[in-house]
């Protein structure tokens, strides 16, 4: 045994048993002679790459290869050394790029590793688990006010392509800059190029060092698809029993659908809806159960899933889709007609839901996001039968005027998330019927530079809502004085502009 070892570089581990690759066949190699192994468990071959057990016959051990299958051929040694597929994990994978096995993909050089977790490992137990209670803010305002997520809540990202959904889950990895949050992003079955936008983005605004990528994209083999969501949720987990809050990326869910009904037409599985195998809703909910927040006993972390999933033509009712929709605690739809009419981020707030619900939110913003989903559906309702705005009564009137300074208030452009401060005063000044007489060339400007303003005017102000994440009566007069302000010069520019 020792030679092995030797000849295979795995000191550490232990092994227990070799067999021998009997065929290989479109990245499934057939193996006899593993008499003890277990599913999900991996394997080494003699050329060093990886295989994962996906299904036994009555003699034979089929394991799906990671990397190159022209590497492995028949009559190669394979060896078993572990009960269970693990990855490698620490504080060291913090900024770096990896591949679904825990290897360094982004050339810096070996990770720092402490220790190993389970790949598939079981999700808490309810004892384990305590109610999420509290708001994991994205930066996106629609989201935060009126759709809130909570730290170890699952909510889905759904929509068509190109509208938006990985940008909403970028702003969120974003907005978790300086609060101690652990960010790992998944990608599963995308484009390295679009990947490696994404890695700039998070690099330029400095949001890379509390970030771990887990790569898995479209070219590599599908062994390692299938594996980066269970990787990426078992180095939270390491975070997660350390006391941390993590928030989890996976884009997207339907490429690992995909790669998994590939693999399972390969493994000659009876095929169901769609192809996809009858265990595809065990896959998803498997993944999705390991997020939530768990009690002080075990360590008092949380683990939060953004999920992305993609429809066509906007409809929801795919298998894959509802499968993730019954799993998760609600969804964020992103509307492609919505993204074309250019109010971005396109969700479209009468299909989304967040099951959790408005607890999760601290005072102030709980107050001043009241009712504005109603407001804004009514809104949206009385445009579409309001389209030639003749003989609109005063209040009509007055009720659409609302309505569009909410629909600009919710736009914003991608990785520029808000903050909770900056999302109170906009819509305490809202709440408080101040903006309907803001003219619209002067609404963008007011809202891209009034907190800048309101933080020079008067920095206690902010440091106040900041500390108690509310806005007392005294400080909303603060934050009204410093908006009259803000228009008094505005005005006496535009004055001065055209004299
Ligand atoms: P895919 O289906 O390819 O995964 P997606 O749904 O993830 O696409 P994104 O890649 O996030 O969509 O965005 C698509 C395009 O829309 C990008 O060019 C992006 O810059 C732009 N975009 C997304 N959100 C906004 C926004 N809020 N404001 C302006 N442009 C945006
Ligand atoms: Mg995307």
């Amino acid at each position: 045994m020792t030679q092995i070892q030797e000849q295979y570089k795995v000191p550490l581990l232990d092994v227990r048993e070799i067999g021998r690759v009997k065929d290989v066949r479109r990245g499934i190699a057939r193996i006899k002679g593993l008499q003890t192994c277990a599913y999900g468990q991996l394997v080494q071959f003699s050329a060093g790459m990886h295989g994962l057990v996906m299904g036994f016959d009555e003699k034979d051990v089929m394991a799906t290869i990671f990397g190159d299958e022209n590497g492995v051929s028949v009559g190669d040694e394979v060896l078993s050394y572990e009960a269970q597929a693990s990855i490698p994990v620490g504080e060291g994978f913090l900024g770096r790029v990896i591949s679904s096995l825990g290897d360094p993909l982004d050339g810096r050089g070996p990770v720092t590793v402490s220790g190993r977790s389970a790949i598939f490992r079981e999700a808490p137990g309810i004892m384990e688990r305590e109610p999420v209670m509290q708001q994991m803010p994205t930066g996106v305002k629609i989201i935060d006010l009126a759709i809130p997520v909570g730290r170890g809540q699952r909510e889905l990202i759904i929509g068509d392509r190109q509208t938006g959904k990985t940008s909403i889950c970028v702003d969120a990895i974003i907005n978790q800059k300086n609060t101690g949050v652990v960010c790992i992003y998944c990608w599963i079955g995308g484009p390295q190029a679009a990947l490696q936008r994404i890695i700039n983005s998070l690099n330029e605004r400095g949001a890379i060092e509390h970030t771990v990528i887990v790569a898995a994209a479209v070219g590599v083999s599908a062994a390692e698809q299938y594996l980066a969501p269970y990787s990426a949720a078992a180095l939270g987990e390491y975070f997660m029993s350390r006391g941390r809050d993590v928030l989890v990326v996976f884009d997207d869910l339907t490429k690992h659908a995909w790669v998994y009904r590939q693999m399972s037409l390969l493994l000659e599985r009876a095929s169901g809806r769609e192809a996809y195998p009858g265990d595809i809703f065990y896959l998803h909910s498997q993944l999705l159960e390991r997020a939530g927040r768990m009690t002080s006993g075990h360590g008092g972390g949380s683990m939060t899933f953004l999920p992305v999933v993609e429809t066509m033509q906007g409809d929801i009712t795919g298998y894959i889709q509802t499968n993730l929709i019954s799993i998760t605690d609600g969804q964020i739809y992103i509307s492609a007609p919505l993204f074309h009419e250019g109010f971005k981020p396109a969700i479209d707030l009468g299909l989304s839901v967040s099951r959790i619900g408005s607890r999760v939110q601290g005072p102030g913003i709980r107050r001043v996001s009241s009712g504005l989903r109603l407001e804004y559906s009514q809104y949206r309702e009385m445009l579409r039968m309001t389209k030639l705005r003749t003989n609109l009564s005063e209040e009509a009137l007055a009720r659409l005027r609302r309505g569009e300074v909410l629909q600009e208030l919710f736009k914003q452009s991608n990785f520029a998330p808000v903050s909770l401060e900056e999302q109170m005063v906009l819509f305490h000044l809202y709440q408080r019927n101040l903006l309907q007489g803001v003219s619209p060339q002067h609404m963008r400007r007011f809202i891209d530079n009034f907190f800048r303003f309101l933080t020079e005017y008067d920095m206690t102000v902010t440091t106040r809502i900041k500390e108690t994440q509310d806005i007392a009566p005294e400080t909303g007069e603060a934050v009204e004085k410093a908006f009259a302000v803000f228009f008094r010069d505005i005005r006496r520019n535009s004055q001065e502009a055209a004299a």
